[in-house]
């Protein structure tokens, strides 16, 4: 089955008297195994669907499957385990903490992982061997984004979901961070999902969904992805 396939997927966020459409009756297939760019202004929806298909957030209406899994008939301790056991996230900002090296941020995910590599893997597979033993305030950014790169990869995810994994970073250790994505791609198979305002990083996808006003107004299928090294 793919990754993820959804139908008709809707989200009303209700504050009070006003309520927002984020999500508009959004269909999509996300090939297992694939690279995927989320693209669209600002407000389009592109973080509420992430976050609907990482299971940190639920639709108002609509139908959603990871592989087999309903997620939308899911409870809160189902959508826990759903995370734990299939989905690494990464973020614009690394959330990683301060008093813990790299290796022991890491670790954080390993310990209670079903099938995790060793911290020390992960570190090594984004590059980071000869940094494990360093703090995140001894680290550059780049560096910093490549451990939060190896702490979601370290539990071998099925999927990676990626809100803006470049924003905060200059273009070339950008660069560097999507060539770590594109590896976990390649050696584990993992399906990677990024929102991006780069339109540079849509040449690395096989697949870029265009967002507008909640819905997916184009889909652009690239037959040769570029690889971003
Ligand atoms: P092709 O077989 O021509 O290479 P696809 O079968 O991937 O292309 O896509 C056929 C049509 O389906 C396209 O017009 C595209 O808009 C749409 N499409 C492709 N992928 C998706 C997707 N993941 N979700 C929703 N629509 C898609
Ligand atoms: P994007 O990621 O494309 O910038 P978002 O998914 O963040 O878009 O937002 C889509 C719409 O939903 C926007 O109008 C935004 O203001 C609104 N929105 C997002 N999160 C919330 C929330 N928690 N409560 C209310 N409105 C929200």
């Amino acid at each position: 089955p793919p990754a993820f396939r959804c139908a008709d997927l809707a989200k009303i966020y209700r504050t009070g008297e006003t309520e927002v459409h984020a999500l508009r009756g959004v269909d999509l297939v996300i090939p297992a195994g694939e690279i995927l760019v989320l693209l669209g202004p600002s407000g389009s929806g592109k973080s509420t669907l992430l976050n609907i298909l990482g299971g940190l957030d639920r639709p108002t209406s609509g139908n959603l499957f990871y592989r087999d899994l309903d997620l939308a008939a899911m409870d809160d301790a189902e959508l826990t385990r759903f995370r734990r056991a299939n989905v690494g996230f990464i973020f614009q900002f690394y959330n990683l903490i301060p008093s813990l090296t790299a290796e022991e941020n890491v670790r954080l995910v390993t310990d209670i992982a079903e099938k995790p590599m060793g911290a020390a893997d992960a570190l090594a597979l984004v590059g980071l061997a000869n940094r494990r033993n360093h703090y995140p305030a001894q680290l550059s950014g780049g560096e910093q984004q490549r451990v939060a790169v190896a702490r979601a990869i370290a539990k071998q995810p099925g999927v990676l979901l990626c809100d803006e994994p470049t924003g905060a970073l200059d273009s070339s250790t950008g660069v560097q961070v999507l060539e770590t994505l594109a590896e976990a791609n390649r050696t584990l198979g993992s399906t990677v999902v990024i929102i991006t305002h780069n339109v540079g990083i849509a040449a690395m996808a096989h697949r870029v969904f265009h967002f507008l006003d909640g819905r997916i107004a184009r889909v652009e299928v690239n037959e040769a992805p570029i690889d971003p090294a």
